[in-house]
């Protein structure tokens, strides 16, 4: 038995076929061993200083707490490290430890493809070898992303199985590590999948919530963010978990609205516990137990399971969860943007759009926290869309006329 623990409360685990068990507790070990090594983590805070841009700016958005005429909301700008979100500091701290364990090759699952471009460029930046598993689907909707991934070097490999979306990219990640694990390190996402992975993903995303700790000179009342698999909610909120303050609130995809098929939300009654890709925690399934299809206009919000930290810390209490719909969210970009001139990610945006109404509801004196987990370059196709749909696709058509020439 380690004296690592592999659940938190009710959920967690490693629920892997036998042959994943020995490449799951090798990793385990490095990684336990990695960050209680001092020369490990300066490494680490070097890569994070010159090659992430850490650490980012919090920003008093004066003009944004005026409108709403509630609390004083304050925005950590993730969205400001290299490659545009958060993902790029797990992505970072995993690719340093495949390197010290030797491994000479990485693989990786994408759903939007920002964790795909955030392992890319980690990659190419250490010169290790990059493949990134990748549903069709996903492929035809994020095809920026794959432009960027194979410009950092990286070999992005179709998956047609399933419904060719994230799950069954994790499906075939696994499926390779299964045989290549001696060279290979499998870089998971997200905070979730089998022991080590939530407690490791965690760790390297505490430097948001550390950085946090340091620059907020004042008494936090509440702090805001989305949560797709909880990545950078658990690394935003990490330092904070122990203390009775702040309120942590996290903000579900609501999607279009309730109903099966409609939204990603785990943490209502309309979420069941089960196991699924190697970890116990709240999922959308139904009554044979099979994965419910979501829907979220945030690529990076719509996925079936959430974080099995996360799924306690609701069940205790300690992290609220609302939902926001894929129109509040719309409604929450452009009021920023008009407010504070910064772009929030479409997933990002969900957060935003849950910290208007809790500073209303607050009201004057006291101060919110927004993690605005990565800005939204990247949404032109869906914003652009939505707010200006005909100049867009005159746009479109232009370019691809052009393109054609
Ligand atoms: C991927 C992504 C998310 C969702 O992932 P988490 O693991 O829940 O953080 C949120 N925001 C952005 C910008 C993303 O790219």
């Amino acid at each position: 038995m380690s004296k690592y623990n592999n659940f938190f409360g009710d959920y967690g685990g490693r629920y892997v076929p036998e042959v994943l068990r020995l490449p799951l507790a090798e990793l385990e070990a490095a990684y336990v061993e990695a960050i209680e090594d001092p020369a490990f983590m300066a490494e680490f805070k070097t890569f994070q200083t010159d090659f992430i841009g850490r650490p980012t700016p919090l920003l008093h958005a004066v003009n944004a707490g005026k409108a709403l005429g509630g609390a004083d909301i304050y925005i950590k700008l993730e969205g400001l490290a290299n490659t545009g979100a958060h993902k790029i500091n797990n992505a970072a701290g995993q690719a340093l430890l495949a390197k010290r364990m030797g491994k000479t090759r990485v693989i990786a699952e994408t759903g939007a493809g920002q964790h795909g471009v955030a392992t890319a460029s980690a990659c190419a930046r250490l010169g290790l070898e990059c493949v990134i598993y990748m549903g069709t689907e996903d492929i035809r909707r994020q095809r920026p992303n794959v432009y960027w991934m194979e410009l950092f070097g990286a070999e992005v490999r179709p998956v047609a199985s399933g419904s060719a979306t994230l799950k069954d990219a994790v499906n075939e990640a696994f499926r390779d590590w299964t045989s290549s694990y001696k060279n290979t390190h499998y870089l998971l996402g997200s905070a979730l999948g089998p022991s080590p992975f939530p407690d490791m993903v965690r760790e390297f995303q505490s430097v948001i919530g550390n950085e946090v700790k340091q620059q907020a000179d004042f008494k936090i009342d509440a702090m805001v963010a989305c949560v797709g698999g909880g990545s950078n909610a658990i690394g935003f909120f990490s330092p904070f978990i122990d203390l009775s303050g702040p309120r942590l609130i996290g903000a579900e995809a609501g999607g279009r609205g309730p109903g099966p098929g409609n939204n990603a939300v785990r943490m209502d009654a309309s979420a069941k516990t089960g196991i699924v890709q190697g970890y116990k925690s709240r999922f959308l399934l139904d009554d044979d137990g099979q994965v419910l299809p979501t829907h979220s206009i945030s690529a990076g919000l719509d996925y079936p399971g959430i974080g099995p930290q996360l799924a306690e810390l609701g069940r205790t209490g300690r992290v609220e969860f609302v939902s926001v719909t894929d129109g509040e969210a719309l409604a929450a970009l452009k009021f920023f943007a008009a407010t504070e001139g910064i772009i929030f990610a479409m997933e990002s945006a969900h957060a935003g759009a849950a910290a208007m109404s809790i500073a209303k509801e607050l009201g004057p004196g006291k101060k919110i926290i927004i993690n605005m987990s990565g800005r939204g370059d990247k949404d032109i196709f869906i914003s652009a869309a939505a707010f200006d749909g005909k100049n867009w696709k005159t746009f479109l058509l232009e370019e691809s006329g052009r393109i054609n020439d």
